[in-house]
């Protein structure tokens, strides 16, 4: 007799502590229900990039005077300016221009600095390629027009998370107007 009420009272005590557990996890999926969604369905969808983000450097080759500011204030002397002297009309002429996105640190200091503003950085984050030489990007890439989120009619562009109000938790799509 005492051994079954030993075996009924471990049983009680089971179910409260499986009672418990279910209880916790349950209240850790409620909590997460409450929070915003944090994962974007990429390619179909993008995030916009911040205003100040620093992606992609676009050059503009009729604008640059080859004075290589961009190399010296480079931390890695990145930028390659190939020029010629041209004694006619005592000027540099620019024949080349690259950078290479595969060490490239986007600090921006080449943007920042160049004398003419020729240089800018796009918020072209897409970089991606099968061989690294790929990412050495000559004046016709860099001077490719920026592709932009909002632009494309294939992808759904989606705020920046961290700008959205504390206790959104609808999909984070843009309104029509903007
Ligand atoms: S700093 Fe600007 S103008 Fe000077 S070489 Fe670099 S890109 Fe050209
Ligand atoms: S962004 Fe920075 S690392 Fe890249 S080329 Fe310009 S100065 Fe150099």
């Amino acid at each position: 007799m005492f051994k079954f009420l030993k075996q009924v009272t471990d049983y009680a005590k089971g179910s409260v502590e499986a009672a418990k557990y279910i209880g916790q996890g349950f209240s850790v999926t409620f909590d997460h229900m409450k929070r915003r969604p944090v994962t974007v369905q990429y390619p179909y969808e993008k995030l916009i990039p911040s205003e100040r983000y620093r992606g992609r450097i676009h050059f503009e080759f009729d604008k640059c005077i080859s004075c290589e500011v961009c190399v010296r204030v480079c931390p890695i002397n990145l930028p390659v300016v190939d020029w010629e002297f041209n004694k006619e009309v005592k000027k540099k002429e620019l024949k080349h221009y690259s950078i290479d996105f595969g060490v490239c640190i986007f600090c921006g200091n080449c943007v920042e600095y160049c004398p003419t503003n020729c240089l800018s950085m796009t918020e072209e984050y897409e970089l991606a390629a099968y061989d690294r030489h790929e990412l050495n990007y000559d004046n016709v890439a860099l001077g490719r027009l920026p592709t932009k989120v909002t632009e494309d009619p294939m992808v759904t562009p989606l705020k920046e998370l961290g700008y959205l109000p504390k206790g959104v938790t609808e999909p984070h799509e843009l309104s029509k107007k903007k």
